[in-house]
């Protein structure tokens, strides 16, 4: 086959529970039945692979295995086939998501909750990811990356970027209407301010640490909070003013900061809506505010969503396509992998850190 005598040069959690890093020369898998292998040139680097490698998610049932790779936001050229799969898909680009494949026949597969799938997969999490150069994926559930796009641009929609365009969707977003973002200057964030703004037509008040206000501005918030100098009641006080009185019509909390989830519901007009899509990590509790009373009388909506579908990933994609999003990345060598995980987990990365796997 096309891989032989070559090798895959990987990035590996050597000791889940911390950030420690190897790079490793691994096999090259062969693609099985129903999959394909793809020769990866990027994968973008998402809060979420941080969290399996320091085994921060106490939601999970399984600890990390020593040794995982990581990395769910995966591009690169299809160079070979399994068996029953069309032989045509060899020389295609293809993206590598978070959910690696579902069942695609449950209710939830059939209702886009491809989340929810039982039979799911999870790029980077028991099974191999995207952190090395051959990473095999479910032929049925890879994404097709469009030809004006580059790949280490597109990387980031394969999970950032569709999971706020799911999160956007399923608050149904109307124009001029105000969403409040904590965690805008991020990965996820970043690409939030401007579905928000240029495909939902919206107008948003980003809330982040202070050094990323310019950063949310250029990209088109309407207003910017630091965070660090409110209180709570502040905070809400301060979305509320910058909306003219009542507050913002929706939250979507993309930080995996317990505390963000916090504020949040206190941010809300009456009739808003507040989206989980961030995972807070280590000891979880109950959202504050998030009672029967106020939830009622104020007529306040919950949502969750969890990534995106495989056809929100292809509406994603077509939406940056059409320059409603840009992707802010960094590109870097697969080798510093530890270095970034260091850098999120103090909050210094903007925008999204994409490795070079070429
Ligand atoms: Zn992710
Ligand atoms: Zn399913």
């Amino acid at each position: 086959m096309a891989s032989q005598g070559k090798t895959n040069k990987a990035a590996v959690y050597a000791n889940p529970g911390t950030t420690e890093i190897k790079v490793v020369e691994l096999e090259i898998p062969e693609p099985g039945p129903g999959q394909v292998l793809v020769r990866l040139t990027h994968s973008g680097v998402c809060r979420s692979d941080l969290a399996v490698c320091k085994n921060a998610w106490t939601y999970l049932r399984y600890p990390t295995p020593p040794n995982q790779v990581g990395g769910h936001e995966g591009i690169g050229k299809v160079v070979s086939t399994g068996a029953d799969v069309d032989s045509n898909m060899i020389g295609k680009r293809v993206g590598i998501k978070w959910i690696k494949s579902t069942c695609g026949e449950c209710e939830f597969c059939l209702a886009s909750l491809d989340a929810s799938c039982p039979s799911l997969t999870v790029s980077g999490y028991y099974t191999p990811g995207t952190f090395q150069q051959y990473c095999l994926a479910a032929a049925n559930y890879v994404t097709p990356i469009p030809e004006n796009m580059a790949s280490e641009t597109a990387a980031p929609l394969l999970c950032g970027g569709m999971t706020v365009w799911s999160a956007l969707k399923k608050a149904d977003v109307k124009p001029d209407q105000w969403v409040a973002i904590p965690g805008a200057g991020g990965g996820l964030g970043h690409l939030a301010i401007q579905f928000v703004k240029n495909s939902k037509k919206g107008k948003v008040i980003a809330i982040d640490d202070g050094t990323k206000e310019e950063f949310c501005r250029k990209l088109g918030a309407d207003a910017f909070l630091d965070f660090r100098k409110y209180s709570d009641e502040e905070l809400a006080d301060a979305v509320k003013t910058a909306t003219g009185g009542p507050g913002a019509h929706v939250v979507l909390v993309t930080t995996s900061s317990q505390k963000s989830y916090d504020q949040a519901i206190g941010l809300l007009r009456p009739g808003g809506k507040m989206v989980c899509v961030g995972i807070p990590e280590g000891q979880e509790t109950p959202i504050k505010g998030v009672v029967a009373s106020h939830i009622a009388t104020k007529q306040k909506q919950v949502i969750g969503s969890a990534v995106g579908s495989l056809a929100e990933t292809a509406e994603c994609l077509a939406a940056a396509g059409r320059g409603e999003a840009k992707v802010e990345v960094s590109v870097l060598k697969l080798e510093k992998l530890g270095e970034i995980f260091r850098d999120m987990e103090e909050g210094k990365l903007q925008g999204r850190v994409v490795l070079d796997l070429s």
